[in-house]
């Protein structure tokens, strides 16, 4: 799925590095200016599916499953 950032970076969403913000909430990172996108326009069960087809993706990243300190 192309997602445009209001940056301009054009990336597949599963592309983006899956975090989690200070609240625990579950979010993809753009690569380009960091913005965190909550994926909140997306049905719940769509969002799940690209948050964890992301975290496969980015092996190397913190992902959604358990926070990390950086
Ligand atoms: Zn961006």
């Amino acid at each position: 799925m192309k997602e445009v950032c209001f940056c301009g970076s054009v990336d597949d969403l599963e592309n983006r590095e899956p975090v989690l913000d200070r609240d625990g909430e579950q979010a993809l990172q753009c690569s380009s200016c960091g913005h965190l996108d909550y994926l909140s326009w997306l049905p719940n069960d769509i969002r799940l599916l690209i948050l964890a087809e992301a975290d496969e993706r980015n092996p190397g990243s913190a992902g959604y499953a358990g926070e990390r300190a950086a």
